[in-house]
């Protein structure tokens, strides 16, 4: 038997007043599958992701993560799931450490002094334990975002752009973390990039979203000849 997908978003769409953002979006992600959501900007990414984590509510449609309703089984699917936003920043005023303490309480993670010391030493932040998160680079607040994000061991992992605003080098550092994270962990990843050479890289599998509809779907490295285009962002419309 196939295991449940970690992620089933089934005829989704949201509108605000007249405009359509999400217009019957299906998708699944599989556990250990790492699954980019692409397309312009104004695609509907963002609003998918927000729906899928509940902060948004669907217009239509159901979105399950590891079986639960996001919506009526709301406490049970966030417990499944957890983000890594670049963007969402950490609170400045603590260090590396509370701020994975206050994380791990909110969730209940038990035994959360070994979760915390082992996440610090995945991530290479041993040295930053008692650093306050303010005066961190952005390579080192993306590391502590997915340590943070990894604490309760989610199923479904959402990064919203996990690299934009990283060096080449941490970039790459990151992209091995998070392949190693779907490979070891068996949760499922959904990761937005707009980077195409990153996601050829890392993605097995991506979605082409374009005006609120999955355009297009497959694997990166061949839904672009599959298609006459010379490269990924060729399929964007
Ligand atoms: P980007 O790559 O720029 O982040 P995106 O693919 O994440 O883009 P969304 O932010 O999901 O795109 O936006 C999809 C569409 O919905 C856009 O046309 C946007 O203007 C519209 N939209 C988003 N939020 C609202 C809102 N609160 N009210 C009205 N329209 C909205």
């Amino acid at each position: 038997a196939t295991a449940r997908p970690v992620l089933q978003v089934a005829n989704v769409h949201k509108h605000y007043g007249s405009k359509i953002a999400v217009a019957d979006i299906s998708f699944e992600v599989a556990a250990g599958e790492i699954v980019g959501l692409l397309g312009p900007n104004g695609a509907g990414k963002t609003t998918t992701i927000n729906m899928v984590l509940g902060v948004l509510e669907a217009s239509r449609g159901q979105i399950l993560i590891d079986g639960h309703d996001v919506m009526r089984q709301r406490r049970r699917a966030l417990s499944a799931t957890n983000f890594a936003a670049v963007y969402a920043p950490l609170p400045g005023n603590l260090t590396v450490e509370q701020n994975l303490r206050i994380f791990g309480l909110i969730y209940g993670v038990r035994p959360l002094q070994m979760r915390i010391d082992g996440l610090l030493q995945q991530f290479d932040l041993l040295a930053y334990r008692d650093t306050r998160c303010g005066v961190l680079s952005s390579g080192e607040q993306t590391r502590v975002c997915l340590a943070k994000a990894l604490l309760n061991q989610p199923r479904l992992l959402l990064l919203d752009e996990p690299t934009a605003s990283l060096d080449p080098a941490t970039a790459r550092d990151i992209r091995l973390q998070i392949q190693r994270i779907a490979r070891e962990q068996g949760g499922g990843i959904l990761w937005t990039s707009h980077n195409m050479t990153e996601v050829e890289d890392v993605c097995d599998r991506v979605l082409i979203l374009s005006q609120g509809r999955v355009l297009l779907q497959g694997d990166p490295r061949t839904l672009a000849s599959e298609h006459g285009a010379a490269s990924l962002e060729d399929l964007f419309v």
